[in-house]
């Protein structure tokens, strides 16, 4: 039986993965090694029950009675903190998901690669914040990443049987978030409640703010460049409003193929989880007549600065992977603590940027995870200071 540990079983992405293992046959099928998750340790104990899991794991040490409490009787062991977090991913396992939300996934994944495991990645931001590092320490224990960003499993799927070289675009596709077809000047003003109404995904609350900003798209150009190795010049971003074409790839002849589906994360995740076999999935069939039209427009760079500054990282590269995801986390807490607009988290992550290339310097390659984890701390104290002179 294979086995399987989701990190951040309890969001978005770990409740669909549960989802399609319970579709599979569960605990008939897989055995479930470890499954992590943060505040809602209700919900862990019940997936922790049902998978008949070997170890529940809350990232917070004040969550572990109501933790123990839950699985009483059950017979599966409980644990909290951050260091059981990575215990947790030191246990071998065949296939583990990464979906701890932000830079906190990083470390989890990071270990899980040194038992030559395959590492589902719905976290970005470990390739965003230490892409060369992940990829290395991938090939050094003979472990496997495949992408569960829906953009990047299109990417990821249009390339089988091809040759990266005779790769000339990716195009990602992008819905555009909730405030698309807003004008300009009423961005500023946007509310979180707002922000979140996405008109396609559902998925957690930060990527869906995220989505909105296109500091999500932001992140994926970047995830995009460290995972297929192609130049920053090679990533172009289109918005698509109907969020049917999940990204394409374009080759030297000019043929480009694409990932069509229902905006469904179940079919990135079950592709990875049933990799390298397609298995039946729950999800919608694409009915193309009701559909009728798929349409495309460029990002305007006003409504998305964003955008430009995904470029500017990847020009630096070094720490700005981890710099701008720091950044980034902080501006979304303070707009979701409505102590800065909508409009002011780029700014923020601007301003951070600028003050520490100008002191610290983001261009030097990180040795190591420490390295990266030291930027992200300087980084998140930089944006606190960013953030209250704008607020
Ligand atoms: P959610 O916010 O829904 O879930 C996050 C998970 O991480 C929960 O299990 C949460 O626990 C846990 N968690 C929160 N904070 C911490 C912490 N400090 N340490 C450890 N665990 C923590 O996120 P999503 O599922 O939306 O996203 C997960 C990842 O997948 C992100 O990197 C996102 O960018 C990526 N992704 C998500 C998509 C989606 O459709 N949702 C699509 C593509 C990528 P609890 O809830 O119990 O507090
Ligand atoms: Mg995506």
């Amino acid at each position: 039986m294979r086995r399987i540990s989701i990190f951040g079983a309890t969001g978005s992405i770990g409740e669909q993965t549960v989802d399609l293992m319970l579709h599979h046959g569960g605990a008939e099928t897989f055995r479930t090694v470890a499954l992590t998750g943060g505040r809602n340790v209700a919900r862990l104990a019940e997936m922790a029950r049902a998978l008949r899991a070997e170890v529940a794991v809350t990232a917070f040490d004040d969550c572990l009675p109501a933790l123990r409490a839950a699985l009483a009787g059950s017979g599966i062991e409980a644990a909290a903190g951050e260091v059981a977090l990575l215990e947790a991913a030191d246990r071998p396992a065949d296939w583990i998901m990464s979906a701890i939300v932000g830079a906190a996934g990083l470390a989890p994944g990071f270990h899980a690669l040194r038992h030559g495991t395959t590492l589902a990645l719905a976290n970005k931001e470990s390739l965003v914040t230490a892409g060369p590092l992940l990829m290395a320490e991938a090939a050094r224990h003979g472990a496997r990443i495949l992408p569960v960003d829906s953009e990047h499993s299109a990417i990821f799927q249009a390339l089988v049987g091809e040759d990266l070289a005779a790769v000339e675009r990716i195009v990602l596709t992008a819905s555009g978030g909730a405030l698309r077809d807003w004008p300009l000047e009423r961005l500023a003003r946007a509310t979180v409640a707002e922000a979140l109404a996405h008109p396609n995904w559902s998925m957690g609350q930060r990527i869906t703010i995220d989505s909105a900003s296109m500091f999500n798209k932001a992140l994926e150009v970047i995830e995009t460049r460290e995972y297929f190795g192609v130049a920053p010049e090679q990533i172009e971003v289109i918005i698509h409003p109907e969020s049917i074409i999940h990204s394409m790839v374009g080759y030297r002849d000019g043929a480009m193929m694409a990932h069509l589906g229902a905006a469904d994360m179940r079919h990135a995740i079950g592709y990875a989880l049933n990799w390298p076999e397609r298995a039946d999935l729950p999800v919608a069939r694409l009915d193309f007549a009701a559909l009728a039209q798929l349409t495309f427009r460029a990002p305007e760079d006003a409504r998305y600065p964003a955008l430009r500054l995904a470029r500017e990282v990847m020009a630096t590269r070094g720490l700005a992977g981890a710099a701008f995801n720091a950044a980034k986390e902080i501006a979304l807490d303070h707009f979701i603590g409505a102590r800065i607009g909508f409009a002011d988290m780029a700014g923020v992550v601007e301003d951070t940027l600028a003050a520490l290339s100008r002191r610290n310097g983001l261009g030097n390659a990180p040795m190591g995870l420490e390295d990266v984890l030291s930027m992200d701390r300087i980084a998140r104290a930089e944006a606190e200071t960013c953030a209250l002179a704008l607020a």
